[in-house]
This record gives C-alpha cells, structure tokens and sequence, in this order.
C-alpha cells in the first residue's frame, strides 16, 4: 500500500478551512482512517487502478483511495472543501484530479478517461438519482467496473432486496437484473461527523451479463408502473402500458399477482416481450 505524506489529521482540515456541514449538501463526513480504509478495499485492490468519488469533502475517503494506489478522480459541489482538496493533490501529485461541479451534471466516463471503479459516500439527496443514471446506461458492460457506495441503510436494503419483501421494488430489478449487488458493511451512524439520524450501509454492486434483447427504458417503464401500484394486481396496475396485458400472457405470469411477487427474470422477460411486440 503507497504511504502518503504526513497530512493534517481530518478534524484539523475541517476546521482549518472551516467546513463546517452543510446539511442541504448531504455533508456527513467520515474521518476514521481505519474504516475509510476498509471502504477502499471493498472493490478489490486499486493499486494502478481509476476510482471515481463523488462529494470528497475534506477528502478522508479520498486518501483511502490514494493510499490503496489508485488513480482518483473527484467531482465536489461545495467550492469551501477545494482548497483543501488541493493540499491533498499537491501532497500526491499527478493522482488526484478534482472537479469542481454538480455530479449530476458531469459525464464521469470521459472525466475518468477509462473504465473506473465508483466509490462514495454520497450526498444522501442525489445518492438514488445518480445510482440509477449509472445502473441505466445503454451501454453495458457501462464505464464504470464496480460501485462501492454509502447510502442510508434503508436504500441499500431497497438495492438488494429479494421478491416478496417490503424493500423490494424498482431499484431492486434495475440493480439485479444486470448486476451483482451485496451489501458489504453496515456502518454505525455514530461513525459519521455529524452523525446523521439513521443508519448507512456499504453497498457493492458490479456489472455482470446483461441478459439478451433487453431495453432498459421498456424494464424501467414496466417496472415503474408495476410497483406504482404495488399493492395491485398486475391486470390493474400494467393496463396503461401497452402490450403489457398481451406479454404477461405470453410469460404465462398469472395477472392475478402482485408486483413484488415478480422475480427479476421475470420483469426481464416481460421487457423483452414488450420490446419484441415493439418491433414487430
Ligand atoms: N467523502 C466525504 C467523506 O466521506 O467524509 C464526504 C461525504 S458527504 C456524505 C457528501 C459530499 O458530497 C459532501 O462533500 C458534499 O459537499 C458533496 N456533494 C453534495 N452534493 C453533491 C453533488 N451534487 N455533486 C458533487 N458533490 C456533492
């Protein structure tokens, strides 16, 4: 593991360029050398390897990634952690590169220069909307090799829920359906500076085969229909989306069920029907 230089423990970062949490920044900051280590370890070895963070803030998780030898690209919202930033950058140089933007904004592939491994603790506001852009990419296998990511112990368990629990719904087959997704770490809220009022959990998912003749937009429309009702049966809850009706069917699925009784494969499948009938 490359050593860094010394470097100011990350309270005295914190307060030297007063950073103060912001909570409309989702700022939750992590500064326990020994855990951020052990995120950074969750993708594998990283030596010579891209890693991608979103929300490096005073940047404890990003010396995790310095530390195991990767090569980091960073995007950070908030213009106060730069300067910091820099300290670190110049501390390592040629191996950080930081971006000064909105995540939501940035196209992280041609940022990264190559394919990266994703690791964050991220802003708990964009978290979702930015795991669901990356699980949706057209392209597959996508840019990035693995997620390692923090959310709320709620979302992870809503990213690897299995069929016929409360947890389970859209992230659940958009995660599963092309991806392997496992919940590496629970992480105590005490752990975190400010501590936030709920439980975070590690979420590791990395892409696998993506099952032939599948249209990710046809999977995300009948999904979100299906578990829009959830409650309902799929005859009530899928009659507004055309040919639905025709490949439950088709599927021999009973239109009796209910969305969450669904297995992936068979949300899957149901695409795939939709998408040939689209075709025809
Ligand atoms: N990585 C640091 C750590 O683990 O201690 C900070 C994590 S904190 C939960 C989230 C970080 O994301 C903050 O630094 C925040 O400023 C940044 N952030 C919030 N929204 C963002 C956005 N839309 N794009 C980029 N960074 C964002």
């Amino acid at each position: 593991m490359p050593t860094l230089p010394t470097l100011p423990p990350l309270r005295e970062v914190i307060a030297t360029h007063g950073l103060r949490a912001s909570k409309a920044l989702g700022q939750n900051f992590l500064l326990d050398e020994q855990l951020l280590d052990r995120i950074a370890a969750v993708p594998g070895p990283l030596a010579g390897e891209r890693a991608f963070e979103v929300g490096p803030g005073p940047g404890g998780l990003t010396r995790a990634l310095l530390r195991a030898g990767a090569q980091v690209t960073a995007v950070e919202r908030d213009d106060r952690c730069l300067p910091a930033l820099a300290e670190l950058g110049s501390a390592c140089p040629g191996k950080l590169r930081v971006i000064a933007e909105d995540a939501l904004r940035i196209d992280p592939e041609a940022e990264c220069g190559g394919p990266a491994h994703i690791v964050a603790n991220l802003p708990y506001n964009v978290g979702t909307a930015l795991l669901v852009g990356w699980l949706e990419s057209e392209v597959w296998p996508p840019w990035w090799k693995s997620a390692t990511l923090m959310f709320q112990a709620e979302v992870a368990e809503r990213i690897v829920a299995k069929p016929g629990s409360d947890a389970y719904g859209r992230l659940a087959v958009l995660a599963q359906w092309r991806s392997d997704a496992r919940i590496a770490m629970k992480v105590h809220r005490s752990a975190f500076t400010p501590p936030p009022k709920v439980m975070s959990a590690v979420v590791h998912i990395v892409p696998a085969e993506a099952p032939a003749g599948v249209d990710v937009k046809l999977l995300g429309r009948i999904t979100a229909a299906a578990f829009g009702q959830r409650r309902k049966m799929l005859r009530q809850s899928l009659k507004g989306v055309p040919g639905a009706l025709a490949a439950l069917a088709q599927a021999g699925i009973d239109e009796s069920r209910r969305a969450e009784t669904l297995a992936v494969e068979d949300f899957v499948t149901l695409a795939r029907l939709l998408g040939s009938a689209d075709a025809d």
